[in-house]
């Protein structure tokens, strides 16, 4: 047993650890009035402190942060119109090319044989459709991005 009265740490840790406690501390207070007194005002603090009501919000915090949020419709109409404008100027300018050099390509294509046309067309379609694809997946992929998703 220590002759030398407790530091309030010791004490502290005598009233809410009692398990973790050193045999000369619980020695000491067993014996000491002083210390003894000490742990008995801690055990009635902590007590006080164990019945206070934990504080609640007088309000819904979950509801007004959700208000503050972005709605998800937004930012699923905010991607197709794009997708579709930049679809609609393409045919825009594909119809124009038409209509300027149509009577023109049917004389420049005279010469080649059909097969070749055939390829060639395939070999456009499916470039332009894999560009489109593309840019469209880079696209959603920076609006996620950007909406921290
Ligand atoms: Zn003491």
């Amino acid at each position: 047993m220590t002759n030398k009265h407790l530091n309030d740490a010791e004490i502290q840790q005598y009233v809410l650890q009692i398990t973790n406690c050193d045999v000369d501390i619980i020695e000491h207070v067993q014996h000491c009035t002083n210390c003894k007194i000490k742990a008995e005002q801690y055990r009635f603090l902590f007590d006080g402190i164990r019945e206070q009501e934990k504080p609640v919000f007088d309000f819904n915090l979950a509801e007004l942060v959700m208000e503050q949020l972005p709605k998800c419709q937004q930012k699923v109409s905010n991607e197709t119109p794009l997708f579709y404008s930049i679809v609609s100027i393409v045919i825009f300018f594909v119809c124009i090319f038409f209509y300027l050099f149509g009577n023109n390509l049917l004389t420049l294509f005279e010469g080649i044989t059909p097969v070749l046309i055939g390829l060639i067309i395939t070999t456009v379609t499916s470039i332009l459709v894999f560009l489109c694809i593309d840019m469209y997946k880079k696209h959603q992929a920076q609006m996620k991005a950007l909406n921290f998703n």
